[in-house]
């Protein structure tokens, strides 16, 4: 084997949800190959990317799942949840109705992944200018708090906070998993 394929210690499944458009695969696109792709559902079907890095000495994959799309007719089934070691909770911070359905997202979550799945919400699209706002950073931090989540604006567009956010993510994961 050639190095690029060192081993790997663990594989994290991390699913990423939340209402449709708030940016989940550009987030996704932007974690795993540093893009925003203009042409945003290029994706449509794939059902995970997958970016390696190490942690702590180990070789971790994370696998990062995208909804493709499913939950616009509110079908994410179980099995895109099944495994998952981390969860994103995704809204879009211009889009009030979007953070109004995070608690729903959470328990949808809290139903099919396991107990111990670490969950992040992000608000997505941090970029946008403060007139657009229609969620206060404090308001989310303290759902978040409420709820037991890492929270983090960031924007998939500049790229703002993404890598932080994953890696937070992982670093959790890992603490939860060695
Ligand atoms: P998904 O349906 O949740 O996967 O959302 P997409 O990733 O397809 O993004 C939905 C729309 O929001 C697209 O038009 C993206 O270009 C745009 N978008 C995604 N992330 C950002 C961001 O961080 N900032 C801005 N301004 N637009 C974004």
């Amino acid at each position: 084997r050639w190095d690029g394929e060192a081993e790997i210690d663990y594989v994290f499944k991390v699913v990423v949800v939340g209402d449709s458009a708030v940016g989940k695969t550009q987030l996704l696109a932007r974690f795993t190959r540093d893009e925003f792709a203009l042409d945003s559902k290029s994706t449509i079907g794939v059902e995970f990317q997958t970016r390696t890095l190490t942690l702590h000495r180990k070789r971790v994959k994370a696998q990062i799942w995208d909804t493709a799309g499913q939950e616009r007719y509110r079908a994410v089934t179980s099995a895109y949840y099944r495994g998952a070691l981390g969860a994103m909770v995704v809204y879009d911070v211009t889009r009030r109705a979007t953070f109004e359905h995070v608690a729903r997202w959470v328990e949808e979550l809290r139903a099919h992944a396991d107990g111990s799945t670490v969950v992040a919400l992000i608000g997505n699209k941090a970029d946008m200018p403060p007139e657009r706002r229609e969620v206060a950073a404090d308001e989310a931090a303290r759902l978040a708090e409420e709820q037991g989540l890492f929270f983090s604006e960031a924007s998939a567009l500049t790229g703002d906070n993404v890598e932080r956010a994953f890696l937070t993510l992982l670093e959790e994961v890992f603490a939860v998993v060695s």
